[in-house]
């Protein structure tokens, strides 16, 4: 199990959203209400709420054509995780399955790991002041299930199975692709950040989809992982400490403001 992945075909998505719905469904996610933002990749940014969006992006094609890329997007649950590194809580642990999850117990709302994600993929949640993201499903995968998102694709772009049998059916895909005049086509999350367990056969490049050509952990988190990680607890009651003041100061403003009414 531990080396399962999933392996999304973005020449196979149709754009029908059924892995987006599937995931709110499962998850008991609520709907966001949205505002038409001039695009149809609706939620237009991942949240607390929102932990699967499928790319609809429209770009120029031969005789002057639209070509649409779509792909099912979310973390990418990556060996080299900036977010884990990122995290002064520890809150962020790869599972036995090796899915990349937030304890929310342990989750202390700071929000580091939000900005370390070369994807963009986590949500905060202001009521909670917790962060949250794609489990990949680790609920059903502990259970002997697919993730809802793979499940629920009708075409068989999103697929759940053993990694070296994946890779290599995604290999021959980029091969066949290629063979067909889709030069720029490539299987993305191969090498990507040491590996990652949701992968893409692409049939162009990455930004194409919403996705950076080169992801990279920045180098900040790492310093700040490296120098930080052996003095954890002391960074913990730090951060935490900080998160109080500023949430106490903010009460006591509001509360002057009330009796100043
Ligand atoms: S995609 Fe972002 S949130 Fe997901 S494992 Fe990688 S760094 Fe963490
Ligand atoms: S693996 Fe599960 S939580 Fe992650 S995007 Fe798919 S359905 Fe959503
Ligand atoms: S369910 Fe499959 S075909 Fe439909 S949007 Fe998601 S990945 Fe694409």
């Amino acid at each position: 199990m531990a080396q399962s992945i999933c392996l999304i075909d973005t020449s196979k998505c149709m754009g029908c959203r059924g892995c987006q719905a599937a995931c709110k469904q499962w998850n008991q996610l609520p709907a966001e209400k949205t505002t038409f933002e001039g695009s149809y990749e609706n939620p237009p940014r991942f949240s607390a709420d929102t932990w699967l969006r499928v790319a609809f992006r429209e770009h120029a094609g031969n005789n002057s054509r639209v070509d649409w890329y779509m792909a099912k997007l979310g973390c990418m649950h990556c060996t080299d995780a900036a977010c884990m590194q990122a995290c002064p809580a520890g809150a962020i642990y790869r599972s036995d399955e090796g899915t990349v999850n937030i304890d929310q117990v342990k989750c202390i709302g700071c929000n580091y790991c939000v900005t370390a994600c070369p994807f963009q993929v986590i949500g905060f949640d202001r009521l909670t002041s917790k962060t949250r993201k794609c489990t990949f499903c680790h609920d059903r995968l502990v259970s002997g299930m697919p993730p809802a998102c793979a499940q629920s694709c009708p075409t068989g772009s999103i697929t759940f199975g053993d990694r070296r049998d994946l890779v290599a059916r995604g290999a021959n895909r980029v091969d066949q692709l290629k063979a067909a005049g889709k030069t720029n086509a490539t299987l993305y999350g191969l090498n990507e950040l040491d590996g990652t367990k949701m992968m893409y056969v692409l049939a162009d490049s990455p930004e194409k989809y919403g996705l950076p050509a080169d992801p990279q952990v920045p180098v900040q988190t790492r310093i700040w992982n490296a120098i930080f990680t052996p003095l954890r607890l002391l960074v913990i009651v730090a951060v935490a400490f900080g998160l109080w003041s500023n949430r106490s100061q903010t009460k006591e403003i509001e509360q002057a403001k009330r009796s100043n009414e």
